[in-house]
């Protein structure tokens, strides 16, 4: 059995001419699959004789809120999904002015091992499909009754590691004849898997790639982001800068300040020197406590000076706002808190 949502429109046009159907079928059904219906019989303008054909080969996936936690503060939700085989990810709702967006998840658990991060824990138990993915929009969308205009992948996993389907999700939240989010609107958050951000630059999509850079020296880095090992600062610059000029994109590397590990004064001061000349932006992050590693914040001074030695450089810099911080902190930290997993656990 197939979830229709799992193909492309260009997928489902084949699909309905093997059922021996008419193409333009393929526009109706992807649309009302897009509009986050959940059964055939929804289909209105479909003939019974061919939602019942369809059921028969393929279904319609769904996504069960288990937990939904608000914000008092700013009205940020968090949701804890479920999916169709117990496994659960979560996704976060921030109203920003120019827009709802959504942060998602691309995978059950993340095999990538970086040590401040709480998804990482229980390691990969496996990659969501593309309308897996899709459905966190679909039905947070359904749930607060407005359109989200923009995405962010830094939910739970690795986008890179989940290549194919995160690439056909793009494609299809980007279809016009389903809920046509601009690739302006959605950002990628990669930790460094540099063989494919070198692929995800052929694509040419106009989205914002961010890469969790978290360290100026290896040192630092592979101490803290197994990943590093595999593809060190060097040649995660270079695929960066390979990519912004092919791409004309600014890359948004974001930097996780830790106590005492990476948020010295120096270290500022060669980060700005590595990425001198980049068409870049830094967004400086305090880190998030987890329960079950001990990585502190910096103090607040501490920050700013870091801050300040970046703008002194040139380098465009933020640091992140925090949203919804009476609701249980960052990503990864809610599915853990509440089981994995509701069978077999
Ligand atoms: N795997 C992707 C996207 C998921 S995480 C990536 O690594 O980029 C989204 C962002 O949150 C990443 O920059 C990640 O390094 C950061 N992050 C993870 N745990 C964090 C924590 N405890 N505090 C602050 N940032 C964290």
């Amino acid at each position: 059995m197939i979830n229709l949502k799992d193909l492309t429109f260009e997928e489902l046009k084949e699909f309905m001419i093997n059922l021996g159907e008419k193409p333009f079928r393929a526009k109706q059904i992807f649309s009302w699959l897009h509009r986050g219906i959940e059964t055939f019989d929804e289909m209105t303008d479909i003939s019974l004789n061919l939602r019942q054909k369809l059921a028969e080969v393929s279904y319609i996936s769904r996504m069960k809120i288990i937990r939904k936690l608000e914000s008092k503060l700013d009205k940020t939700k968090k949701y804890l999904f479920e999916l169709g085989d117990g496994n659960r990810v979560e996704s976060v709702v921030m109203y920003y002015k120019h827009g709802i967006t959504i942060c998602i998840s691309c995978q059950v658990g993340c095999r990538m091992g970086c040590k401040f991060c709480a998804s990482t824990i229980g390691g990969l138990v496996r990659s969501l499909t593309p309308g897996e993915i899709l459905d966190q929009v679909l039905f947070a969308q359904k749930d607060i009754g407005e359109r989200i205009s923009n995405i962010v992948m830094m939910g739970i996993g690795e986008p890179l590691d989940n290549f194919d389907n995160v690439i056909k999700f793009l494609i299809n939240v980007n279809d016009e004849r389903g809920i046509n989010i601009g690739y302006r609107h959605i950002s990628l958050s990669t930790c460094g898997v540099v063989p494919n951000i070198l692929r995800l630059k052929e694509y040419n999509f106009p989205l914002t790639l961010s890469v969790s850079l978290h360290a100026p020296t290896d040192d630092i880095r592979s101490r803290i982001m197994p990943v590093n090992k595999a593809y060190n600062i060097d040649k995660l610059l270079d695929a960066c800068r390979d990519y912004a000029y092919y791409t004309k994109r600014r890359i948004s590397f974001e930097y996780a300040l830790i106590k005492d590990v990476n948020d010295n004064k120096y270290e500022a001061v060669l980060l700005a020197k590595r990425l001198k000349g980049m068409l870049c932006h830094v967004n400086l992050i305090p880190v998030n406590n987890v329960d079950e590693n001990n990585f502190e914040k910096p103090t607040k001074e501490k920050i700013k000076e870091f801050m300040n030695v970046l703008e002194k450089y040139g380098i465009p810099v933020t640091v992140r706002r925090e949203l919804g911080s009476d609701i249980s902190a960052s990503c990864g930290q809610l599915r853990r808190k509440e089981g994995l997993k509701e069978v077999n656990q």
